[in-house]
């Protein structure tokens, strides 16, 4: 008995290390790209939108993986880091390819009625990790920019279904909508919706929420200074485009948050 419980404790022993080292690999998804920009309206381009957000979050990231003081260890990793297009097909295969242990995808919305605001998620389904990490994101969405709260949902997207990982897909608010826009095209508003990501991903795998100093991250990494980031081009409008599906139902309950223990870090498919 002594004999297996002493076996025990070594293997114990032996593991905390390379669970603490072990790096989360987390897949960045911006919404559209080149040929396809997304959602548009008050002179706004999705695209550009979420582009910006995600630079901003992977630089985040890298920050807190390089700050030893608190946070956690990430690989972050980017469907697109530019204006190109990526197919749905495409981005799920990265995804998987990178043997992600989550998948983030960021969208603004757009509805033919500029009255639709709002904040909402989606997890492909109910009661998996994907859907506790969208609910993490949303409810540090809504304290981040205080938007409505459109809630927690589920949808048969692409991405979400394709991906092993578990998956969001986060819709930051309507670019179409005259108010949500003002969050949309700030560059301030759009490095607390980074932040808000950080947060819910730590908090996710159990992890105290820790936001690293962009400062001293920007002045030893000058080219991804997410701080002072460049504003996103006020793009035309071209009309008539809804790049991401609404629905125009009322918003969703705010569900209630539920933290994840460590052994998440796991590779497991959500469903
Ligand atoms: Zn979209």
């Amino acid at each position: 008995m002594k004999t297996v419980l002493t076996r025990l404790l070594i293997l114990v022993v032996a593991l905390i290390p390379s669970l603490s080292a072990a790096q989360i690999r987390i897949v960045i998804d911006p919404g559209h790209g080149g040929t396809d920009p997304g959602g548009v309206g008050n002179g706004l381009q999705e695209k550009n939108i979420v582009l910006d957000v995600a630079n901003r979050f992977k630089a985040l990231l890298d920050a807190d993986t390089a700050n030893t003081s608190g946070g956690g260890s990430w690989v972050a990793l980017r469907t697109r880091t530019t204006d190109t297009f990526v197919s749905l097909s495409a981005r799920a295969a990265f995804s998987n390819n990178q043997d992600a242990d989550r998948f983030m995808s960021i969208h603004a919305n757009a509805f033919s009625d500029p009255s639709a605001h709002g904040t909402e998620t989606f997890a492909f389904a109910e009661g998996g990790l994907g859907a506790a990490l969208r609910n993490l994101v949303q409810s540090e969405m809504i304290a981040a920019w205080g938007l409505t709260n459109r809630g927690n949902k589920t949808a048969n997207f692409a991405v979400l279904r394709d991906t092993a990982a578990p998956a969001i897909l986060h819709e930051l608010a309507f670019i179409t909508n005259a108010t949500d826009v003002l969050k949309l095209g700030s560059a301030t508003e759009r490095q607390k919706a980074a932040v808000a990501h950080l947060r819910a991903i730590q908090r996710h795998f159990g992890i105290t929420p820790f936001v690293p100093s962009l400062l001293a991250f920007a002045d030893s990494r000058p080219s991804a200074d997410p701080a002072a980031g460049p504003e996103v081009p006020d793009d035309p409008g071209s009309g008539g485009h809804a790049g991401c599906s609404t629905s125009s139902g009322p918003s969703g309950a705010f569900t209630a948050v539920a933290l994840l223990g460590l052994a998440t870090i796991a590779r497991r498919r959500r469903r």
